[in-house]
């Protein structure tokens, strides 16, 4: 892995669309590409991290003339990779957010977004989110092996409730056929840390990605292979049916263990 400093001209995009799933205005990346190399995102492929160095800097400018909102931090891209337990991006950017007056949803897998609950319990109406595709270590041993384990992520969540900062859990991606028989788990953990809302959304298989999935499944879970390309035959996302379905597990067991299924 190599670390590349870089300086930008611009940080702060605007959603155009409404984004329904993470409730933001503007995002922002304080990193250019992810360490942790989870298998399924498109972030890990590259070897080389371009570090934002004036972040902070172009950021300040750009909410000096930005309309009030909620910047979606790390929307692409993890803020609190190994690289920012040294170089405090992230954290710079998060006092800035803090001192215009602007709110915060940081969207992360690690748990070294507590070192910062000191700015963040400043920033009003900040959330964080913290994301899992399984809580199972073994499956996330496969997918997400340089992440902290679920149960810390799932910790990370209770700590920061704690100290007053809505927090909740995303599952992300949603695994068809290795994840359905955890689901109602994954929900009653996610409240039983106190996480406020739990997210999720299916595995998008765009392009080269179902290639390189299948791949991943040949090696994994070789029985899923033809399932898989059944159930993306038609599509980037698997078909409406199985959509339908699981999206009616999730919810009921939402209702169940009463913990909302949005933020
Ligand atoms: S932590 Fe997030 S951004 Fe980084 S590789 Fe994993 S899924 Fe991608």
């Amino acid at each position: 892995m190599h670390y590349k400093q870089i300086k930008v001209d611009f940080l702060l995009n605007k959603i155009t669309n409404k984004d329904k799933l993470f409730a933001g205005n503007y995002t922002i990346d304080p990193y250019q590409n992810c360490e942790f190399g989870c298998l399924y995102c498109d972030s890990s492929f590259d070897e080389t991290i371009f570090v934002k160095t004036n972040a902070a800097e172009i950021l300040k400018k750009e909410l000096e003339t930005a309309k009030k909102g909620t910047i979606i931090v790390g929307s692409v891209h993890d803020p609190y990779q190994k690289a920012e337990e040294e170089l405090e991006i992230t954290r710079e950017l998060l006092k800035t957010i803090k001192k215009h007056g602007f709110s915060c949803h940081v969207l992360t897998k690690s748990d070294l977004v507590v070192r910062d609950i000191d700015i963040l319990s400043e920033i009003e109406h900040s959330i964080v989110t913290l994301s899992a595709a399984s809580i199972k270590d073994p499956i996330s041993k496969i997918f997400e092996k340089n992440v902290p384990l679920p149960k810390v992520r799932l910790k990370t969540i209770e700590k920061l409730t704690k100290n007053g900062i809505k927090s909740g859990l995303a599952v992300l991606p949603v695994f068809p056929y290795i994840i359905e028989t955890e689901l109602d788990d994954i929900v009653s953990s996610a409240k039983n840390h106190n996480a406020q809302y739990l997210l999720y959304k299916h595995l998008e298989l765009k392009g080269d990605q179902k290639s390189c999935f299948i791949d991943i499944l040949k090696e994994f879970y070789p029985d899923l292979v033809r399932k898989y390309e059944k159930l993306y035959e038609n599509s980037y996302m698997p078909n409406e049916e199985y959509i339908s379905k699981t999206n009616s597990l999730i919810k009921e067991s939402c209702i169940n263990h009463n913990i909302k299924n949005k933020i």
